[in-house]
């Protein structure tokens, strides 16, 4: 069910520590870890710690997680120090989209350079 931990869900389990990652900041609704394949010197995952497929999904649902993973996503990038330089919050929503892992995450991508239009 949507919110629940989900048994074959890889960030549940990161949020559980059944999996370990480099976490680097916590709060009592969210989890925020580096990325494990990185796209950029600063490339930090900032998941809630309920179960949603996607970013849209968990605001419908849980618009206050919702605001706390953007807050979050920026605490990252201020503490990175990419903060003064630009950087990038995405949600890839969807399959054609590149999402790839269904429990709805924001990037937090900083340190380089970041095109327009994203590819
Ligand atoms: P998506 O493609 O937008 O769904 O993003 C999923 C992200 O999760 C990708 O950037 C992956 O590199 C990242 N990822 C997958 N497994 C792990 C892990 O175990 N730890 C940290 N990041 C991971």
């Amino acid at each position: 069910m949507a919110g629940e931990p989900q048994a074959d869900c890889l960030f549940c389990k990161i949020v559980a520590g059944d999996i370990p990652a480099t976490v680097v900041r916590e709060t009592e609704t969210t989890v925020a870890f580096r990325d494990i394949n990185p796209q950029a010197p600063t490339h930090v995952l900032v998941i809630p710690r309920v179960h949603y497929r996607d970013a849209a999904e968990l605001a419908a649902a849980d618009p206050a997680v919702t605001a706390d993973v953007l807050v979050e996503a920026g605490r990252v990038a201020a503490e990175d120090k990419v903060d003064s330089t630009g950087y990038r919050i995405v949600f890839n929503t969807g399959t054609g989209a590149g999402q790839t892992v269904f429990h709805a995450h924001a990037h937090v991508l900083g340190g380089r350079g970041l095109e327009w239009p994203p590819g």
